[in-house]
């Protein structure tokens, strides 16, 4: 059987799209390696719009509902390898099987970028962690320490220093780049201390994570913690396709506005794209774009035979 069109990723922009596939009752197959993307570990999502404040996991939870209600099927845990182009039709390999579609919407999101130091692999939950919401409960009373100046370190202090006993926040430079409500807040955290401009040199320990080294205006500093939150921006899943589609430097795909790539038929979809607004709302509007033109290239295709 070939599909209409295959979804790759089940994030916003995943999950949009199939609302929108399914409503148009559209032959498709939804295929995922997990549920819910970057919001799953999302502590509070306070600007998306029609919901005036939630968190990853209740979130998670509607979009469920909205699946049932849509009676759309996930394929969970089916991770794509390998997308080809031959003639009109997209061969895509998964680790489950093998499928035939007239266009794919690749939507798979990013993940967390490594700090690139000694200790981080060897303490790999073992103190050092990428996803504070799931992980910040276990540094209870303990002290932590944050590395980023994003929105996600701010989140990860913000949602860690009410349990943690002292949160250092470590960023390589003065600025931070988050939103202003989120720098706000920090300042009326007494158990946090910003050290920055400050870069980690190492991440030391026994069993567990016993503390940091960090190079602060040109002196070399050690910090006694338990947990380190690496939360330092995000790399995009894309590595299946370098070899099918433009990618950028970062190795986003290029889509344009309407959501296309440089092969035809197919369209990408969220933080996988060189878009570079990295937020729910824009995921869910190149989700519903790219499923549009999708549906639109389909109809095109078919008339020309
Ligand atoms: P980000 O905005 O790209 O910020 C990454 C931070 O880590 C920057 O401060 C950067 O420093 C620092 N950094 C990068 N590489 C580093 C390295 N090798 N060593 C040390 N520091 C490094 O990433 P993010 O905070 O993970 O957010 C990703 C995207 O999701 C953003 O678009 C963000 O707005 C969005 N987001 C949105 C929400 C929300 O809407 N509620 C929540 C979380 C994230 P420099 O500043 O010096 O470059």
């Amino acid at each position: 059987m070939t599909y209409d069109l295959i979804i790759v990723g089940a994030g916003i922009a995943g999950h949009t799209a199939a609302i929108y596939a399914a409503r148009k009752r559209m032959n498709f197959l939804y295929v995922s390696e997990t549920f819910g993307g970057q919001y799953y570990e999302s502590g509070e999502i306070l600007n998306y719009p029609g919901i005036v404040e939630t968190n990853g996991v209740e979130f998670a939870k509607i979009m469920k509902k909205q699946m049932e209600f849509n009676k759309i099927k996930l394929n969970e845990n089916e991770k794509v390898e390998k997308i080809e182009k031959k003639k009109n039709i997209f061969k895509i390999k998964t680790n489950k099987g093998e499928y035939e579609s007239k266009s794919v919407i690749i939507a798979t999101g990013s993940h967390p970028r490594k700090l690139d130091v000694k200790g981080e692999e060897e303490f790999l939950k073992k103190g050092v962690t990428y996803c504070a919401i799931c992980d910040g409960p276990l540094y209870n009373k303990m002290e932590i320490a944050i590395i980023g100046g994003g929105n996600s370190a701010l989140e990860a202090v913000d949602f860690t220093n009410k349990i943690a006993k002292k949160v250092y926040l470590i960023h390589r430079r003065n600025e931070f780049r988050a939103y202003e409500y989120l720098l706000e807040r920090l300042k009326g955290m007494k158990n946090v201390e910003i050290i920055t401009p400050a870069n980690v040199k190492e991440i030391m320990g026994n069993k567990f994570v016993t503390g940091i080294k960090i190079e602060h205006k040109g002196k070399e500093r050690e910090l006694k913690v338990s947990g380190v939150f690496v939360e330092i921006g995000r790399v995009p899943n894309t590595d299946f396709v370098k070899n099918l589609v433009k990618l950028d430097k970062g190795g986003h795909i290029i889509v344009d506005v309407y959501t296309k790539t440089s092969v035809q038929g197919l369209f990408s979809a969220g933080d996988c794209t060189s878009i570079q607004n990295y937020q729910y709302a824009v995921s869910a509007g190149q989700g519903c774009t790219a499923l549009l033109e999708a549906a639109k290239y389909i109809a095109e295709e078919e008339g020309k035979k």
